[in-house]
């Protein structure tokens, strides 16, 4: 079966067409700063590595120039739309009602968009995406795959806020939780590696959103993003838990409107607003060679982590291992060591020299002392929408 992943975002789209159930990547590529007249499109194939700039207005022309990639005579992987058998989309929110892969009619398009206010970035992105596939690929059967289903299993002592009832049983003001593709997929490769279903385990997904999330048995109990992918964890742009009163205080005191602080939140906090830099690397670089901010921002970073592993053990009463995962989870040996460090009361000991060592694959950075276990484990959500889908159409 071929299965064409697509997640459309608010200016990109990334796709991969895979063969299922071997998991042979065909071809994969992404489309970025659509809307510009320098948008991006690359395409890589076992043959064939494209790259390309050129004006693509929006997600329609997007696609459009996704489905003739695909179908270029001499470059491209396919002959006819009709060898795609399944589009797998990533879909941002599910809300409370789609906690498993689902296919795709009218009534979950008009589910997803009337979600669409509790991700505006991303539902209706993701909605152009599903109806453009549609459009196009007429024989393939559309399937959602939600970030939020993975948290389904949270407890309401965990997911609800302590805010007047009715906003919760009937206005859905509830934690959600996000990245839950990424927590399921590291999560069953940690307890494959374990060898052991009953776990308690931490999957930290540090990318440029961070999550973290405590999964009990298979389950994800609790999460650090709440009603909004801005909660819990210090983000390459996004401030993760603040004082609400802050908002009221910049309302009220500093001339602030509401739409500036949702951008200054969202876009310009995080690492940005800590250091002038977003993407980690030029943190760290900065950092080893003697900026102080940079290196505060990484040790309040790793504070906050810290502080949810503490948390989470407590909610699961044990820990067997922490997962470290996605670009800087998987890449930076140094924001391990500074998660890690001085966690010996919970049993957690970083190995210096297994952490240094770059891999692709699942790997162990913990001493043999170590009783819980640190696990490096690549992410692929690509893979794990395929899976999904394959198993949901078969
Ligand atoms: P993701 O959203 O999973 O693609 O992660 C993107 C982020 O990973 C980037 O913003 C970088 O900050 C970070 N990253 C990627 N490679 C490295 C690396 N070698 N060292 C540190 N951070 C990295």
């Amino acid at each position: 079966m071929n299965i064409l992943i697509i997640n459309s975002g608010s200016s990109s789209i990334k796709y991969q067409l895979l063969n299922m159930p071997s998991a042979q990547i065909i071809c994969a590529g992404i489309i970025e700063r659509i809307g510009s007249i320098d948008a991006i499109s690359s395409f890589t194939s076992n043959d064939h590595k494209i790259e390309r700039t050129c004006t693509i207005n929006n997600h329609r022309e997007g696609l459009e120039r996704i489905t003739e990639l695909l179908l270029d005579s001499e470059k491209g992987v396919i002959e006819s739309t009709d060898n795609i058998d399944a589009i797998g989309h990533r879909v941002v929110h599910g809300g409370s009602t789609y906690t498993k892969t689902t296919l795709i009619n009218d009534d979950v398009k008009k589910s997803i968009k009337k979600l669409s206010p509790l991700a505006p970035l991303h539902n209706p992105a993701n909605l152009v995406g599903i109806e453009m596939a549609e459009a196009i690929f007429k024989n393939a059967q559309q399937v959602a795959v939600f970030d939020t289903a993975f948290h389904g299993t949270i407890p309401v002592k965990a997911k609800q806020y302590a805010i007047p009832l009715p906003l919760y049983d009937e206005k859905g003001v509830q934690a959600y939780g996000f990245h839950g593709t990424s927590h399921k997929y590291v999560s069953e490769k940690a307890n494959a590696y374990l060898n052991n279903q009953k776990t308690n385990l931490i999957a930290i997904h540090l990318g440029n959103g961070c999550s973290i999330t405590a999964i009990k048995n298979g389950k994800s109990i609790d999460h650090s993003m709440g009603f909004a992918p801005s909660n819990g964890l210090i983000m390459g742009t996004r401030s993760g838990d603040i004082d609400h009163s802050i908002i009221f205080y910049m309302v009220d005191n500093l001339g602030y409107s509401l739409s500036e602080i949702n951008e200054l939140l969202n876009k310009k906090s995080g690492m940005l607003g800590l250091t002038g830099y977003n993407d980690l690397r030029d943190i760290e670089s900065q950092a080893s060679n003697g900026n102080q901010k940079c290196m505060l921002a990484l040790e309040m970073n790793a504070y906050r982590i810290k502080k949810y592993i503490g948390a989470y053990t407590a909610a699961m009463n044990g820990l067997d291992a922490i997962i470290f995962t996605a670009g800087i989870g998987e890449n930076s040996s140094l924001m391990r060591k500074l998660v890690c460090q001085d966690m010996s009361h919970f049993n957690i000991v970083l190995d210096d020299a297994k952490n240094d060592l770059r891999a692709a694959t699942i790997r162990e950075v913990n001493t043999i002392d170590s009783k819980v276990k640190i696990l490096v484990v690549p992410t692929n959500e690509e893979l794990e929408i395929a899976q999904q889908v394959y198993q949901l159409l078969t």
